[in-house]
């Protein structure tokens, strides 16, 4: 399998509000993270921008829990390990993958078409909720038994992470400057509908300027690292950032979903 990386997904602008009123709804303090995007409708370069504004999209800081539902039927050897993978999370936070045979609030695929449907991705966290019951949340184009857990680290876990509401994190600033940057504005114009200032602040914006995770120091090496194509590097070659939850991604998740482990010790 080729190096793979993960494509993010975004609402179009037309329906920001609604998914905002619904992840406020849910946990109040997504009210506290906003930041203003800029966006054309996909595929129309060059169209009518909207000016909108993105929000937290966290699950209640009382913990996660998910259903998740395999929409292609995958082995039962398959189904276990992705949700092994998936819930390397709950090493420190209180968050529960659990596989249904029903509709699951996680709906994952395999897709290699359409174009816009195949690769690798998830929608983040309560936009899962945004999403029809007949599509996946989740894209894992191709993986099978036959990949390396490597690549179910590196892959399974991210996609984990953004269900879980975890953006993609920065990038060092040596990587930033890996990216052709008009490749770069084409690309995610036409995949994402991002403006200009979008890819800017998305993806051209380095780490040390801007940390999403919230850490008083940069993590090059999170999970959550943005992970870019080869088609708009600079040298052809894709840039895969962390290998697996790392120490900082595992104290985050724990602030985000903290487990309250020892307010249970106490009582007893
Ligand atoms: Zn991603």
């Amino acid at each position: 399998m080729a190096r793979i990386v993960c494509i993010p997904r975004s609402l179009p602008a037309t329906r920001l509000a609604a998914a905002a009123r619904r992840a406020v709804r849910i946990n109040p303090a997504n009210a506290e993270q906003s930041r203003p995007v800029e966006r054309t409708p996909i595929g129309r370069r060059g169209g009518p921008r909207r000016l909108s504004v993105v929000i937290g999209r966290r699950w209640p800081a009382s913990g996660v829990r998910l259903s998740v539902q395999f929409l292609d039927n995958p082995p039962a050897d398959l189904r276990a390990r992705i949700l092994r993978h998936m819930n390397a999370w709950d090493k420190t936070s209180n968050v529960v993958f659990t596989e249904t045979r029903g509709t699951g609030k996680v709906r994952i695929a395999r897709l290699n078409s359409p174009p816009d449907m195949a690769g690798y991705w998830s929608w983040v966290g309560t936009e899962i909720l945004e999403i029809a019951e007949a599509e996946p949340t989740m894209n894992l184009e191709g993986f099978t038994m036959s990949v390396s857990d490597a690549e179910f680290r590196r892959v399974i876990r991210h996609e984990a992470g953004h269900t879980l509401g975890f953006d993609h994190e920065h990038m060092r600033g040596a990587l930033v400057k890996k990216i052709d940057r008009d490749k770069a504005f084409a690309f995610f114009d036409r995949t994402q509908g991002w403006t200009r200032k979008e890819v800017e602040a998305q993806v051209l914006t380095p780490l040390s300027e801007r940390s999403i995770m919230g850490t008083a120091e940069a993590d090059p090496l999170s999970i959550m690292c943005y992970q870019i194509p080869g088609a708009i590097t600079k040298n052809g070659k894709p840039i895969v950032g962390g290998k697996d939850i790392n120490p900082t991604d595992f104290s985050f998740a724990a602030s985000v979903y903290p487990k309250r482990v020892a307010a249970t010790r106490r009582r007893r």
